[in-house]
């Protein structure tokens, strides 16, 4: 089944959304594809000066406005808090099936299982390294993301 919207992860090999850099399963960086490549070759001049001097604007700005239009990523601050979380992501607009798949470990890329989109699952162990998380649900364990996890209320 091909969906415009998705490619597949060129580490685990999931369905993933297309605009996505980093891989919402695996955390896999993903490379510009040859489209990409090629478009861009061929926009050239005009645009990529364009682009380059916003790029200038906002290191510029970020310098001395810290606060204004600059992005900081989300940082988890200190431990990730083990305990009941629920599987929700923006990015399941952008897959299908809408479930996450658990793993071995971050390194052992055995699949184990599978949440779906608004499962309830425990948080039992957390890898700050990876920001991964170790969870159960009904039988099953094995380790995800911690990025498709929001507290439960
Ligand atoms: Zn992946």
């Amino acid at each position: 089944m091909t969906n415009e919207q998705t490619k597949k992860c060129k580490e685990c090999q999931m369905d993933i959304p297309k605009k996505a850099r980093r891989c919402p399963h695996c955390r896999a960086k993903q490379g510009i594809g040859l489209g990409g490549l090629i478009l861009i070759l061929f926009l050239g001049g005009s645009i990529l000066s364009v682009v380059m001097s916003t790029i200038s604007d906002i290191s510029s700005t970020s310098n001395t406005n810290y606060d204004v239009g600059t992005y900081v990523p989300p940082v988890r601050e200190g431990a990730f808090e083990l305990g009941t979380y629920k599987v929700e992501s923006t990015e399941f607009a952008y897959i299908n099936p809408k479930e996450v798949n658990l793993w071995q470990s971050y390194s052992d890329r055995k699949k184990v299982g599978s949440v779906k989109e608004h499962a309830v699952v425990e948080v039992t162990a957390y890898d700050e390294a990876n920001d991964y998380c170790k969870v159960t649900a009904g039988e099953q364990t094995g380790w995800t993301a911690c990025n498709w996890l929001v507290k439960a209320e």
